[in-house]
């Protein structure tokens, strides 16, 4: 049987109440999971200090209350708390005994055999792999506004990380690829901005950043919640939240993405226009170290968004 491939140079994963190879961990093709996208999931980032030699697991806490949330939004059951949750991320990180900077994907999914409105049973799988953004996105992406448009919530919870909500993202991204872009960005049924296929999307206009209210259709990210805080507290700037127009973004001097695995990346371009000079700007530049700093605990302040991983 094909494994998926290539193989991440640290196999191990939680899957079954336990640690196993890689290949092993393996689901079958009549679970929800794979019949209807039955699962909800947490993409988390572990980033390695080499300072520190240890490993620190970004806004975990946030994380696993998201995850909680969204089996209740998606009628899973019986939920899987977030404290097993915890303690089997970090059996798995230990097994591993990572030396990188990892990403880390949490799922709850309905196995057995049930149909589509089937509540459970509920099954936790954790992976970790090393899979760090490539240097040249966080220098900047070209971006195209989708002709897809965001599912809305009276159709689906975008607000919550559902696995079936990727199909949304998974269509805008492959049309920016195949158009020439590096990124999409979504608009929601009603015409305004919602987000990227999987980060969110800030703009600076007179100096004031800007991003889309929570009732966009957006995921309730948390690196949005940071970023706010940091525009904030850090850098003295009074974010705002609110609807965003297309056309917007063509006027503002800034364009960024976050999330937790784009982190923060300038967007350089929308639908080939040049956002203010076309290179990543000020505010761009300045959050980007701020927030790496932070990540990696270079910057001490905010150590409770820090979860060390024990040695
Ligand atoms: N929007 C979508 C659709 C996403 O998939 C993600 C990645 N989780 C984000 C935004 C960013 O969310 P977070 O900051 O919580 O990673």
């Amino acid at each position: 049987m094909a494994t998926t491939s290539p193989s991440p140079s640290r196999p191990l994963v939680w899957f079954d109440g336990r640690v196993v190879p890689w290949q092993d961990a393996r689901v079958h093709v009549f679970t929800p999971l794979a019949k209807y996208g039955a699962g909800v999931f947490e993409g988390i980032r572990g980033y390695w200090s080499d300072d520190a030699r240890q490993m620190f697991v970004f806004r975990l806490r946030e994380h696993l209350d998201r995850l909680t949330y969204s089996q209740v939004v998606m009628r899973m059951q019986p939920l899987v708390p977030a404290s097993t949750v915890h303690a089997a991320l970090m059996e798995l990180l230990l097994a591993n005994a990572f030396t990188e900077t990892v990403h880390i994907r949490t799922m709850v999914y309905v196995d057995g055999s049930g149909e589509s409105a089937a509540a459970g049973p509920t099954a936790l799988t954790i992976t970790a792999v090393a899979r760090p953004m490539p240097a040249r996105v966080h220098a900047g992406v070209r971006a195209q506004v989708s002709s897809w448009r965001r599912i809305p919530d009276h159709a689906m919870p975008m607000r919550v990380k559902s696995n079936a909500n990727y199909n949304n993202a998974r269509l805008a991204g492959m049309q920016a690829t195949v158009d020439g872009y590096d990124a999409a960005i979504i608009l929601t049924d009603r015409g305004k901005v919602a987000e990227g296929p999987g980060m969110c999307l800030f703009m600076v206009r007179g100096g004031v950043p800007i991003t889309p209210d929570v009732t966009s259709d957006i995921l309730e990210s948390i690196t949005r919640e940071t970023v706010l805080t940091l525009l904030a507290e850090d850098m003295g700037l009074a974010p705002v939240q609110r609807q965003v127009d297309r056309s917007e973004l063509y006027a503002a001097e800034e364009v960024f993405f976050c999330g937790t695995g784009w982190e923060i990346t300038p967007v350089t371009s929308v639908d080939g226009i040049p956002i203010g000079s076309g290179e990543p700007g000020p505010i761009t530049r300045a959050l980007q170290t701020l927030y790496f700093d932070i990540v990696h605990g270079r910057n001490a302040s905010r150590a409770a968004w820090r979860t060390p991983v024990p040695a």
